[in-house]
């Protein structure tokens, strides 16, 4: 009975101690008072001779469209920051981070803390990084008719567990799923319903504008955007982007824009 309690005190302790590092890391992000650092950490997502290529030539550079997005969004927003995000690139890893339970509010809670102490010790590093985000990709050969794991992206510890294409022709996919990964790890949630349709008003560009009228750019946390025929259009690239205003005050853009000019 002892032990039991001491064991419920010690993961008492340790959630107490992850929710205020987590109150700290938002606070360092969601500011917008300079460029936020990001890493990008590869992961051989299937073991194959591609995806090895793949992350072998891999440059930070090639996330430069990343930034010109955010860039380009948070200016509108009235908080222009540059460079939105400064990205390092680290060496692959040969394991995949821990995979996310099947269901059950308690097992999420012990995965949760377990993917960042599973981050923290791959970081090699003795103090936790704090404030930096940081995105495990992991890279699939494309095959045929076959859908990519579901990529997540956590307040908790900025981690984001991202699935991704081995294939050079999939990079500006590839960078929408990243921004929008990345946009969770700053409070920004989903904006699709089931079925991939975006949820109006918030899941829309120019919201202000009825529904039924056509869209030419996707909010990046709905995905998608509904066209010309009402069918869904994937966004080519994130030039087809936009943050929406919901979207734009879950990651606190307001609030950095009253710091900035009071009121
Ligand atoms: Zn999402």
């Amino acid at each position: 009975m002892r032990f039991r309690r001491l064991r419920i005190l010690i993961l008492l302790g340790l959630l107490a101690a992850a929710a205020s590092l987590t109150f700290l890391e938002q606070w360092m992000v969601r500011g917008w008072r300079g460029p936020i650092e990001v890493q990008i950490i590869p992961v051989n997502g299937d073991g194959s001779a591609l995806a090895g290529a793949m992350i072998a030539a891999l440059q930070p550079a090639d996330f430069d469209e990343i930034n010109t997005f955010l860039e380009r969004e948070i200016a509108r927003y009235g908080a222009p920051v540059s460079p939105a995000i400064h990205v390092s690139l680290k060496p692959a890893l040969r394991v995949p981070p821990p995979a996310p339970p099947r269901g059950g509010a308690l097992a999420n809670i012990a995965w949760s803390l377990k993917l960042r102490w599973w981050v923290y010790r791959q970081s090699g590093q003795w103090l936790p990084q704090l404030g930096t985000v940081k995105l495990f990709l992991l890279y699939h050969t494309a095959r045929e008719g076959v859908a990519l794991e579901h990529s997540l992206g956590l307040q908790k510890g900025l981690i984001g567990v991202i699935h991704v294409f081995a294939d050079a022709r999939q990079q500006r996919q590839n960078a929408i799923v990243i921004a929008h990964e990345l946009l969770h790890t700053l409070g920004a949630t989903d904006k699709y319903a089931a079925g991939g349709r975006p949820v109006y008003p918030d899941g829309y560009a120019d919201p202000e504008l009825p529904a039924h009228v056509p869209r030419h750019a996707a909010e990046i946390m709905a995905g998608r955007h509904v066209g010309a025929t009402g069918r869904l259009v994937m966004p080519a690239s994130l030039d087809a982007c936009v943050i929406g205003p919901a979207t734009a005050r879950e990651i606190n853009l307001d609030q950095a824009f009253r710091n900035r000019y009071g009121g």
